[in-house]
């Protein structure tokens, strides 16, 4: 079994114990994803691993199974959904200029709409 960091005070990991309610969309032994509280597209998806790290940068460093982890929840998820064809954006913020607010990883998934170009 892995060993899994955790963060008192993340809010995303309080999310993943139960001790902020969420609207689950998925979950496994490594991953929890749940709906965006402000979301940005018709589905739109928080994905986090529940190893607590601040951005991709240190999870590819510290723990780079995680995000292999991440992305076969997205996997699973478009399939379980019916967008894996026709379609959906994963974007991870990282720091200010990134525009990240949440300090533990985490990977949005948009779908349902076509999405603008950057
Ligand atoms: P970022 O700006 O990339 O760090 O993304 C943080 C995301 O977390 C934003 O899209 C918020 O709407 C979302 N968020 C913040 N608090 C909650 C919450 N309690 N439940 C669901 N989503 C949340
Ligand atoms: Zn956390």
């Amino acid at each position: 079994m892995e060993n899994l960091h955790h963060d008192d005070n993340c809010i995303f990991c309080k999310i993943i114990k139960g001790e902020i309610p969420s609207q689950k969309v998925l979950e496994n032994e490594h991953i929890y994803a749940f709906k965006d509280i402000t979301p940005a597209a018709p589905i739109h998806v928080l994905f986090v691993h529940r190893n607590h790290c601040k951005n991709i940068n240190e999870m590819v460093e510290k723990n780079p199974q995680n995000i292999i982890d991440v992305f076969k929840a997205i996997k699973e998820f478009s399939e379980k959904e019916g967008i894996d064809q026709s379609g959906f954006r994963v974007i991870s913020n990282i720091g200010v200029d990134g525009g990240q607010t949440v300090f533990h990883t985490h990977f949005h998934l948009l779908a349902g709409k076509k999405m603008r170009n950057l």
